[in-house]
């Protein structure tokens, strides 16, 4: 619910809040704030808190830097830890410049401009549930992470088997006095892997909460004296972490993906959506998998999509309906990883989808097999293809893609496939430990 400046420094003083974090979100989706004593409180509320933009990674130039920080009101929220200096409250904030206008290089805005063009298509909502993982990893003498795990548990095991259980149930637990709603939280398939669900919101507070909810895991795995990463494939040979999007448009308050009278209870505008994910998901692949790091989760073998196609049943495709109708009628796309940036994640897939609705693009045939025992041929057939393989073909997709470009802005664009383009220059020209393992002594 959308606070007053006025009930916001009320809840201030009755919580007994010292220290104020503005919080907001680089391009590349790391959290970053600035730190205000409560009696600036009410300079913060009326937009007054200004910051330098220009070292904040993919924003601007030093000769433009002078940005705002605008509280959403509706993001108040008072931190569970940190009361022995007085408590920490946080507001997440869109920046703009200071003529007003909002900053094209925020990623949180990106996300409000694509979702006001769904509100122009006449849906009052789009609602996505995340299903982020990561794993729980030991720390070593000096307090730097490791990637040796605590625990040999396995799917949906139980303790004792999984000695994160009690730092994951913290992690929930706080989550909730915070006010998320959590549906599920269990033990992954890889050793030292969780996954914790919470419920779907429209797009804009489910990436601020993707926000937070790094944030958090972070912080109370740190007081088990265990580093959560959300690294997409940490661990050679096991799974990596994705971070499924369950996703569908409401319109009149009822679902728009549902038709009760066709046979897979799917409608024009569900079809429609999942053509367009289906049709620009190698263009958004650089956005929801953005680092090196995320195309060693996307190989055969893990659970992780690699190819472009879509099923009622079988989950190694991009995309899955799963079997609820109804209310809960919703496509889940698997691709994405929790180092992507949310809001830019987010504001591409829903273009992509808003794209195929606008275009009435044909959905292709669901793919109810194993893709993975596919021949090339029977995919070629098929017409499924590959989601791009490192992060040089993902960038190369993203530039051809005019959908995904215009969701983004040019703004966004440029600095982000600068900045990729520059990290996959640096990491193709490593020479890794495999390399010299496989070929020094042999040649
Ligand atoms: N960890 C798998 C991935 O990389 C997903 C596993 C699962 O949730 N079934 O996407
Ligand atoms: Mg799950
Ligand atoms: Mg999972
Ligand atoms: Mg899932």
């Amino acid at each position: 619910r959308n606070y007053t400046k006025d009930e916001i420094l009320r809840f201030a003083e009755e919580a007994n809040v010292r220290y104020v974090r503005l919080q907001f979100t680089d391009l590349l989706g790391v959290i970053k704030n600035v730190e205000i004593p409560v009696d600036q409180l009410g300079k913060a509320l009326d937009n007054k808190i200004m910051f330098d933009g220009s070292s904040i990674e993919g924003f601007v130039r030093i000769e433009e830097s002078d940005m705002y920080l605008v509280p959403d009101l509706a993001t108040w929220l008072v931190f569970p830890w940190g009361h022995e200096l007085g408590k920490v409250a946080r507001l997440i904030c869109d920046i703009h410049l200071p003529d007003g206008s909002p900053f094209p290089g925020d990623p949180r805005g990106v996300l409000k401009r694509v979702l006001q063009q769904s509100k122009d298509l006449g849906f009052d909502a789009f609602n996505v549930g995340p299903e982020p993982e990561f794993f729980l990893f030991k720390l070593d003498s000096e307090g730097k992470p490791t990637t040796e795990v605590n625990d040999e548990g396995g799917y949906f095991d139980w303790a004792p088997l999984d000695l994160g259980e009690n730092c994951r149930r913290d992690i929930t637990l706080t989550l909730e006095s915070m006010g998320f709603e959590i549906e599920a939280s269990h033990h992954e398939v890889a050793p030292g892997q969780h996954e914790i669900d919470f419920q779907y919101a429209d797009a804009l507070e489910t990436a601020d909460n993707i926000a937070t909810f790094r944030l958090v895991v972070k912080t109370i795995a740190r007081q088990y004296g265990l580093h959560a990463t959300f690294m997409p494939k940490p661990v050679y040979g096991i799974n990596g972490s994705g971070m499924h999007c369950h996703m569908s448009l409401f319109r009149n308050g009822g679902n728009a993906f549902y038709a009760a009278e066709d046979e897979m209870g799917l409608s024009e505008t569900a079809r429609h959506f999942l053509a367009g994910i289906l049709q620009h998901a190698k263009g958004f692949t650089a956005v929801t998998n953005p680092l090196v790091n995320s195309y060693k989760r996307l190989v055969p073998g893990f659970e992780a999509p690699c190819y472009v196609a879509w099923s009622l049943k079988n989950r190694s495709p991009l995309v899955r309906i799963p079997a609820a109708r109804g209310l809960s009628t919703r496509i889940e796309v698997r691709s994405p990883d929790p180092s992507a940036n949310p809001y830019l994640a987010i504001a591409a897939m829903l273009a992509s989808g808003l794209d195929g609705i606008q275009n009435g693009t044909p959905l292709a045939d669901p793919t109810n097999r194993n893709i993975y025992i596919m021949t090339a041929e029977e995919k070629a057939e098929a017409g499924i293809h590959s989601l791009p393989e490192n992060l040089g073909d993902a960038i190369n997709e993203l530039s051809r893609d005019e959908v995904v470009r215009t969701a983004l802005g040019d703004h966004v664009f440029h600095h982000f496939v600068e900045a990729k383009r520059l990290e996959w220059d640096i990491y193709r020209t490593q020479i890794s430990k495999w390399e010299s393992d496989q070929y020094l002594s042999l040649y």
